[in-house]
């Protein structure tokens, strides 16, 4: 069974039991790929998204719908930070800066529903 590299335009077959190509492997290493946000697939750090879903989110979208699913993210990002909140104390400072960025997001979004 053949694999394909994860990088949002890769088409580079690879072993199943790799994840990105040497290539992109590489680049993972040294720091210049992580995921994309959407999709998941690699991309470079200096860009939000990959080129892929940036294109697609020009597209006009559904914006009733839009506002509907992230209104119902916003509920369980609320819901798991709640449930957290109690046990957090004990946990190591980049976990809790996580938690915090996470809590800083969902508020900034809550925000931009309001407007
Ligand atoms: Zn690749
Ligand atoms: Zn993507």
């Amino acid at each position: 069974m053949s694999n394909q590299c994860k990088f949002w335009d890769c088409f580079e077959n690879i072993s199943p039991i790799h994840t990105f190509c040497g290539d992109h492997f590489d680049l993972l290493q040294t720091g210049r790929i992580d995921e994309c946000p959407i999709c998941s697939r690699g991309k470079f750090t200096t860009s939000f998204m990959c080129n892929d879903c940036d294109n697609k989110s020009e597209e006009p979208l559904n914006s009733g719908q839009t506002k509907l699913s992230t209104i119902h993210l916003l509920a369980a990002v609320d819901d798991l930070i709640l449930m957290t909140k109690t046990e957090t104390a004990n946990w190591p400072a980049d976990k809790q800066q996580q938690l915090d960025h996470l809590q800083e997001m969902a508020n900034r979004v809550r925000n931009e529903l309001k407007s």
